[in-house]
């Protein structure tokens, strides 16, 4: 019998701002069939959100939730996930992050905080232990993330404290909101910061002094070094540790297709223009220090500094692959100190950097076409590589003004307004920007739209295709014939793979980055994370059951977007772009998805997950086989339930 007290602290806080009470749920109601973080988030959200909220209603909830690992000394567990309902599309909204919030929420005595109503001023959330506040936050509200953090360590007297915050954005309920923990980490995706701002919250601040306790320490910390040591020994870790994914995903990720170039018009950017932006030039000229989450061996992360020029003196968390992709190839900016300054202010503002680059690149390409001109932008001229142009227009996205207003909806709504045809470069999933190039890889891509936050690849996308992991091993582990990343052969596997591994892997609390997304051979996996998990908390875990608890997770957030969002096949659809428009340079010049053969893995998917292929909707035997009758009862009493596999 699982006691609870061990890994997990065995308490939920909940916060009602409309009332300004709180009161703490046991984690044992929601741990044995969801275990921790992503899964009992999700879970919460389902089953408290009534049908018919909105994403900006009251009754919609902000939900952070750390693991059972967070906060031990297993490898990378600092990690914490933030899940709402998505501003965008009313769906599930979740986003991880790394840092050293999720631990210090667990040493302050709780595994999640659920946030419930609005309150009727700005305010912050304080948790000192089991001293919980609300304080108020009139004098930051509109502040940037990083003036705020400053000032509510002064407003507390504590100078050591970590924090979840919302910017400008936030506050103005820009769709792309992030949230920006401890200054230099986002949750960026589902806008989950607007949500906090429509409910007057700023956001958390917390300082614990207490510690989690393992089951069976000795035990525990023979698996601990185990798992370090594996990471050690991995060539593909050895690189995330030299330069994080802006060393492991920029060169390598150009010759492979997967940078969208010009708002997605090509997939290869031109050598000259990624070397000015290659790591290497960043690790000379700015990197003041490594940086790592908490108890982490990785080590990804880097601290960039500008002495002067146009953007200095500024000191920031440095970025990851994801800034080049979006901030460099998309809007074909080559300008290294430009990156850096855009990196720093999409936290200050808080926004998410997927949304600002598919929002800014598509005004851009507008203003390339004749679709905008100056007389819609107050005289500001839009242009490939201009980063004057997309600093002021970050600024006005983050505060509504002018043409920022339109683009804080995002490019789906933003299209809809403008029409003209600009939503033929309006390139969304399921309403939310997508930020991925999926041409020219295709489990890539296919995990990219079948994300159920609303696209991305950090579900069941995979760098399997593309990372030199041969068709024997591609075979042996996922079943996959080949790996050619344009054969859509047997493909649906590896996404189906990847999104329960993912799921649970949110739900214990580790990092994406120490498992196979980097490397599939040596790593820390399935096998390794049960150890470290049945010596935490002194309950066995096979592999096998782990990636059942993340199916289970993985079908409560489809019953939430079936249910809430009322997404069906034709949201698992690509965005037009990458059907219609084949790339044009590079290795992958002529590549294009084909719809026809997308149609056939999509009905292989869903047989795989047993959801119905007329409709995408789970189907009730496959709820029920994962114990998750009451959401059969919700999806039956809406009339959404799937109806048959074939
Ligand atoms: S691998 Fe990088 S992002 Fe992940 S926990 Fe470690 S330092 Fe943080």
């Amino acid at each position: 019998m699982t006691d609870y007290s061990h890994g997990w602290t065995g308490r939920i806080l909940h916060v009602d701002l409309s009332s300004s009470k709180s009161w703490v749920e046991p984690t044992a109601d929601y741990a044995d069939r969801f275990l921790g973080g992503k899964g009992i988030n999700q879970a919460i959200l389902l089953g408290t959100v009534p049908p018919g909220t909105g994403p900006f209603d009251p009754e919609n909830r902000v939900i952070v939730g750390t693991g059972p690992l967070t906060g031990t000394l297993a490898p990378s567990c600092g990690r914490v996930t933030i899940g709402s309902m998505n501003a965008f599309n009313g769906g599930v909204a979740e986003s991880n992050s790394g840092g050293h919030l999720g631990p210090e929420i667990k040493y302050a005595g709780f595994d999640h905080v659920v946030i419930h109503g609005r309150a009727e001023r700005p305010v912050y959330l304080w948790i000192r232990d089991d001293h919980v506040a609300l304080r108020d936050a009139d004098e930051i509200w509109g502040a940037t993330t990083w003036e705020a953090e400053e000032w509510i360590k002064r407003d507390v007297h504590e100078p050591h404290l970590h924090t979840a915050l919302i910017g400008p954005a936030g506050a103005n309920l820009v769709r792309g909101s992030a949230v920006i923990i401890d200054r230099g980490r986002a949750a960026g995706r589902g806008g989950i910061g607007a949500v906090m701002g429509s409910k007057n919250l700023k956001g958390l601040a917390v300082r614990g002094s207490g510690a989690v306790q393992v089951a069976h320490p000795d035990r525990f910390m023979r698996a601990v070094e185990a798992a370090w040591e594996a990471l050690a020994r991995s060539p593909k870790q050895n690189i995330m540790h030299a330069g994080g994914t802006h060393l492991d995903g920029t060169q390598g990720a150009n010759r492979a297709g997967m940078m969208s170039v010009r708002n997605a018009q090509d997939a290869f950017w031109a050598q000259e223009r990624i070397d000015r932006v290659d790591y290497p030039v960043y690790a000379e000229r700015f990197e003041k220090r490594r940086l790592a989450c908490f108890a982490c061996p990785t080590f990804c992360s880097h601290v960039y500094a500008l002495r002067g020029g146009p953007y200095g003196p500024l000191v920031t968390e440095g970025f990851q692959a994801n800034t080049i992709w979006g901030f460099g190839a998309r809007v074909d900016l080559a300008d290294p100190e430009a990156l850096i300054a855009i990196h720093a202010r999409n936290s200050q503002l808080g926004l998410d950097n997927d949304f600002a680059a598919v929002a800014i690149s598509w005004a851009i390409e507008l203003f390339e076409h004749g679709l905008l001109t100056t007389a819609d932008t107050d005289g500001l001229d839009l242009a490939w590589g201009d980063a004057e142009a997309v600093i002021e227009l970050q600024r006005r996205i983050a505060h509504r003004e002018g043409i920022g207003d339109l683009l804080a909806e995002g490019v789906m709504r933003a299209a809809q307004e403008l029409g003209q045809g600009s939503d033929r470069f309006a390139v969304h999933v399921k309403g939310q920007e997508c930020m991925d190039e999926i041409r020219t890889a295709v489990a890539w891509g296919f995990g990219v739209v079948l994300a159920l936050k609303g696209g991305g690849h950090v579900e069941g996308s995979c760098n399997t295709e593309q990372d030199g992991t041969s068709d024997v091993q591609g075979q042996e582990w996922f079943g996959v014939p080949t790996l050619d990343p344009h054969s859509y052969a047997g493909k649906e596997r590896m996404v189906y793979w990847f999104e329960r591994y993912k799921q649970m892997l949110d739900s214990v609390g580790l990092c994406y980055f120490t498992g196979p997304i980097i490397d599939t051979g040596r790593r820390v996996g399935p096998l390794e994370i049960a150890e470290l998990l049945s010596a935490a908390v002194g309950r066995e875990y096979s592999a096998d059951e782990l990636l059942l608890y993340g199916r289970r997770a993985h079908n409560v957030q489809k019953a939430f977007n079936t249910l809430h969002a009322g997404f069906t096949r034709a949201d698992d659809l690509p965005p037009r772009r990458f059907v219609e428009e084949p790339v044009k340079t590079g290795p992958h010049a002529g590549v294009q998805i084909d719809l026809d053969e997308w149609e056939c893995m999509l009905d292989r998917y869903y047989q795989l997950h047993g959801w119905d292929p007329a409709t995408s909707w789970p189907l009730p035997q496959t709820l029920e086989e994962l114990g998750l009758s009451d959401v059969v009862d919700r999806l039956r009493a809406a009339d959404k339930l799937g109806v048959s596999r074939a």
